[in-house]
């Protein structure tokens, strides 16, 4: 990349976004050969985080994470309804989850990166795109204009490459924020604490994940919908978060931002680029994470991106389509409706005394022990080239 002023440069993919989704993404296609230059507007991928990191069994079993960034595993929920008196507790007979250590995952994930031959440009925002179709960063040593063949949409819930490729963009969104501190290992049992109170929480859960090194504490709903704000219903859990073992400490390192919830987007792809992670709204409607099919979703990206580069046809990209995935959401964009309709404290104790029961139970255990979470999407048909590779 040029040092300062205008630069031009080159590359054959433009990933912009150097979270989970474009990590992946621009690693697999550097293996594969590619020259990918990845943007990211951050100055360091250990600062301003945004995830809780909460790891699921099959990303866990299916992608290579270093476990060293990764907390003890977590086969405890308890599910409390507002005045958190009696919970429901489900035990789970393996794993079911690991919470990362975000920053150190991330500068891994960079590291994989570079090491594949992606060219990091951290601290370089992206601007937009020029007429001529060349993408416009703003780096450490001025602007830059990068003529490429793909851009690719990392940039996360409010993407803004969504909008200059014309594609869809994520219109449900809740807010999250939450806080998060060291804990002493007094030997309790690692466990995910979830409160469903509509005050606290309007449309979502309020969250406890102790895993016996760190606990979060955190809140998560419809930014309107928070009687006084999201900070307040913070403060207000923080206060009396069940699972806690003492009081929380005056430093305290704080997340938050935006989550789609309303199923991954139809139209995320076309001849000129496409989206991952966020940007396409690929998270589960139900559950809120986003971490699995973002993995998900790049790795199929990436393999339509090389199919493309290999043959030299944007229409390859025609195969990446979020109508056909986005079928197979039908059930939890039904249980996202269920959820988001839960406005009083009185609704929500019924839902948490249904699932006391026995068919309660089996069906909290699908949706908290399940295997399902993002669909693993055909392999690609190979495109017979256009011209030479
Ligand atoms: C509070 C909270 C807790 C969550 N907890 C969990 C959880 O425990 N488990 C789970 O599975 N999911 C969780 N999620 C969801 C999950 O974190 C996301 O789905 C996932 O991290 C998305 O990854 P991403 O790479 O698509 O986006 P992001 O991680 O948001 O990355 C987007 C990147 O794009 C960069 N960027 C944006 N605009 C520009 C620009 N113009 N120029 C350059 N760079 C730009 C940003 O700096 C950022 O690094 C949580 C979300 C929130 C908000």
């Amino acid at each position: 990349m040029s040092a300062g002023g205008t630069g031009h440069d080159g590359a054959d993919v433009v990933v912009v976004g150097a979270g989970l989704a474009g990590l992946h993404t621009a690693t697999l296609l550097a293996r594969g050969g590619h020259d990918v230059l990845l943007a990211d507007r951050r100055p360091r991928l250990t600062g301003a985080v945004r995830t809780t990191g909460i790891f699921v069994r099959r990303t866990l079993d299916d992608f290579d994470l270093p476990p060293e960034h990764l907390g003890p595993p977590i086969r405890r929920v308890a599910l409390y309804p507002p005045g958190l008196r009696r919970p429901v507790v489900l035990d789970s007979d393996r794993d079911e989850y690991r919470v990362g250590d975000m920053g150190p995952l991330y500068e891994a994930g960079a590291r994989a990166a570079v090491a594949a031959g992606v060219r990091l440009a951290l601290g370089t925002r992206y601007e937009g795109r020029a007429d001529d179709g060349a993408v416009v960063l703003t780096g450490p040593g001025g602007p830059l204009r990068v003529r490429t063949r793909f851009l690719v949409g990392a940039d996360g819930a409010r993407s803004r490459v969504a909008r200059d490729l014309g594609l869809d963009r994520n219109s449900e969104l809740l807010t999250g924020a939450e806080e998060v501190y060291a804990v002493p290992d007094t030997g309790r049992t690692p466990t995910f604490h979830c409160v469903l109170d509509p005050t606290l929480a309007p449309g979502y859960l309020a969250w406890v994940v102790d895993d016996g090194r760190h606990a979060h504490v955190g809140v998560a709903g419809y930014a309107h919908r928070f009687p006084s704000g999201l900070r307040a219903a913070l403060d207000r859990f923080a206060a009396t978060a069940p699972g806690l073992p003492g009081p929380r400490p005056e430093a305290v390192e704080r997340r938050g931002g935006p989550i789609p919830v309303g199923g991954l987007l139809h139209r995320i792809g076309c001849p000129e680029g496409l989206l991952v992670g966020d940007a396409a709204g690929a998270v589960s409607p139900l559950t809120a994470g986003g971490l699995d099919p973002c993995l998900r979703l790049s790795a199929h990206a990436a393999e339509v991106l090389d199919d493309a580069l290999r043959t030299g046809r944007r229409d390859a990209l025609a195969a990446y389509d979020g109508a056909t995935l986005r079928a197979s959401f039908r059930g939890r964009l039904l249980l996202r409706r269920g959820l988001a309709a839960v406005r009083t404290p009185a609704v929500a104790g019924a839902g948490v005394a249904l699932l006391r029961t026995p068919p309660g139970r089996a069906a909290a255990r699908r949706v908290l022990f399940g295997d399902r979470s993002f669909p693993d999407p055909a392999p690609v048909r190979r495109t017979a080239a256009a011209v030479p590779a």
